[in-house]
């Protein structure tokens, strides 16, 4: 017959692990002072934190019903275009209207980059898909709009100039369902790569 052996239960707490529960406490409390202080720092240097963004003029961003045009140079959206692109977008201009064409007017041109993050976003929560939004709006990162690369183009018949003739100034059309939008991708005179069906291509 086997002997059962029922050993004393002593519950006894090391005295390490008081030691533990109140260095974890204390560590907690500093954490949360640190955390506390950090947040008045960015508040104090970054005023616009916590309160949400809306995109400036300074951002580039051009206001619904306001004209902008090749011509406006203290227009940020304007200004901080690629040189290269301004130029050849003016030249441009001059022949098309000599064509009869109507004059450009720029819907979107340089965007800052949290202006661009800002859109993305939005386009994002719209779609509730991040990957269906890319399709529409690119990230900061891939934008050229960003880098001052790209201008989007009203009216219709001044686009579908460009479409036609901008080829002559580098000027294409990029995305297939962005009729609007162009940027330099080839030489003067040269032929306009095959284009991407969306701002995700
Ligand atoms: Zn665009």
């Amino acid at each position: 017959m086997q002997q059962s052996v029922l050993e004393p239960t002593v519950f006894v707490r090391p005295p390490s692990r008081i030691r533990q529960l109140t260095f974890v406490g204390l560590g907690l409390c500093v954490a949360a002072l640190l955390a506390g202080f950090a947040t008045v720092l960015v508040q104090l240097h970054m005023p616009g934190i916590g309160a949400p963004f809306l995109p400036t003029a300074k951002e580039g961003h051009i206001a619904e019903g306001t004209v902008v045009t090749l011509a406006d140079a203290d227009v940020p959206a304007i200004a901080q275009l690629e040189p290269a692109l301004l130029d050849a977008l003016r030249r441009a201009e001059t022949e098309a209207v000599a064509a009869g064409a109507p004059g450009f007017q720029i819907t979107s041109g340089w965007r800052s980059e949290s202006y661009q993050r800002w859109l993305f976003d939005d386009a994002v929560e719209h779609y509730a898909s991040e990957e269906i939004a890319r399709r529409f709006v690119a990230t900061p990162e891939a934008s050229s709009h960003v880098t001052g690369d790209a201008v989007d183009i009203v009216p219709l018949d001044a686009q579908l100039w460009l479409i036609e003739h901008g080829a002559r100034y580098g000027l294409c059309q990029i995305y297939a369902n962005e009729r609007w939008h162009f940027e330099l991708a080839t030489s003067p005179g040269g032929t306009c790569p095959e284009m991407k069906a969306d701002a995700a291509g």
